[in-house]
């Protein structure tokens, strides 16, 4: 919430201090300025008066709208969510299933063709970056297809009369805010997580979590050789709630798994992008199958976004949410993972990730 208040005065050349979450003097004295300008009491307090004056800004009527520079929490997500949601009201908002914490998964569906595809985001806690992706991504949409413009050289209008494109942006909410800082260090709920860190002591807290609230890893979850992924997450010692790579009890125990596994069995998705980050990789097998289209599609993506198409190493390629949608549907499923560096990676990547993803995810859903 602090950090979007400074990214609004940075934005109106009110504050020039560093987006770090913290309500100090400088970012007072630049609400007070802004309370000045539009008449409001200058008390550099956010009361309800001035949070509707700070509104049109969330709103993207003067020209913001997803924050790409900021840590992108659960919370920032809602709001984007409800702005776009105001500005083009064509689109459907829904949620898929709560999280362990009771938040709302939600998904955004856009456009009405009888062809449906499905982008998710965010699985793992500290790769939250690919949220900001496809929400900018759905953003872009709205307006190109708002103002009757191309999209990557496609017109929008065009691709939302084919395709139906579901976006799930953030599956793992508790996670996301975990490492986003959200959550803060004087709770009991970020003590306890830190009591499952603690025995991982080489992977580092918050940054390093992956998995959801309680430490189970959400992408290894899924009836597709889950006992498989068990035994290898054992062997390396993973073998109660853990940062990341914890199986869990068995497939699916997670609610968050559940939330995305069950929307995925209520839809006929003909493919799916599951994005994660590190290492300008794109994925696309899983173990024999090889649906039709697969290579051909995964080879455009490649080309594209200049990624490597690759087999997946041989120790994370089970019981992952792709996995299972090839093995179940026998339809093409990716993961996309971007970017490079020590996750979370910096929001200094953002505009190179969104370049060159742009085109994956205005392909996924001519292509097939
Ligand atoms: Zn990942």
């Amino acid at each position: 919430m602090v950090e979007f208040l400074q990214n609004i005065l940075i934005y109106l050349g009110l504050y020039n201090g560093k987006i770090d979450g913290i309500f100090g003097p400088n970012l007072k004295n630049a609400l007070i300025k802004f309370q000045r300008q539009n008449r409001l009491n200058a008390d550099g307090i956010v009361g309800p008066r001035t949070w509707l004056a700070l509104r049109p800004y969330i709103d993207g009527g003067l020209g913001f709208i997803i924050p790409t520079n900021i840590n992108y929490s659960y919370y920032i997500l809602q709001i984007n969510i409800n702005s776009l949601k105001t500005l083009y009201p064509f689109l459907e908002i829904s949620s898929s299933g709560k999280s362990v914490l009771g938040n709302d998964i939600p998904v955004i569906k856009i456009g009405r063709g009888e062809k449906e595809v499905f982008y998710s985001a965010s699985i793992h806690a500290n790769e939250w970056i690919t949220s900001p992706v496809l929400m900018k991504f759905l953003a872009d949409y709205c307006y190109t297809y708002v103002n009757d413009l191309t999209i990557y050289g496609y017109s929008a209008r065009q691709l939302y009369e084919t395709t139906t494109i579901y976006i799930m942006p953030m599956i793992n909410p508790d996670g996301v805010n975990l490492v986003t800082g959200e959550i803060s260090p004087n709770s009991s709920l970020y003590t306890n997580t830190q009591l499952i860190a603690n025995r991982y002591p080489n992977i580092s807290f918050p940054n390093g979590w992956k998995a959801n609230i309680r430490g189970v890893d959400l992408n290894l979850q899924f009836p597709a050789g889950w006992n498989e992924a068990r035994r290898i997450k054992f062997s390396q010692g993973f073998t109660t709630p853990s940062p990341r790579d914890f199986v869990g009890l068995g497939p699916l125990t997670e609610p968050e798994s559940l939330a995305i596994y069950n929307f995925t069995l209520e839809h006929n998705f003909r493919l799916i992008l599951t994005y994660h980050t590190q290492g300008e990789v794109i994925f696309w097998q899983f173990q024999n199958y090889t649906p039709n289209e697969s290579l051909s599609i995964g080879t455009q993506f490649s080309n594209v976004s200049g990624y490597s198409l690759e087999e997946t190493p041989y120790n994370s390629s089970f019981a992952g949410y792709k996995d299972w949608f090839i093995q179940n549907y026998i339809r093409p499923g990716y993961t996309i993972e971007v970017g490079r560096g020590t996750n979370p990676l910096p929001t200094s990547q953002f505009d190179e990730i969104y370049k060159d993803n742009l085109g994956i995810l205005v392909l996924g859903a001519i292509l097939i």
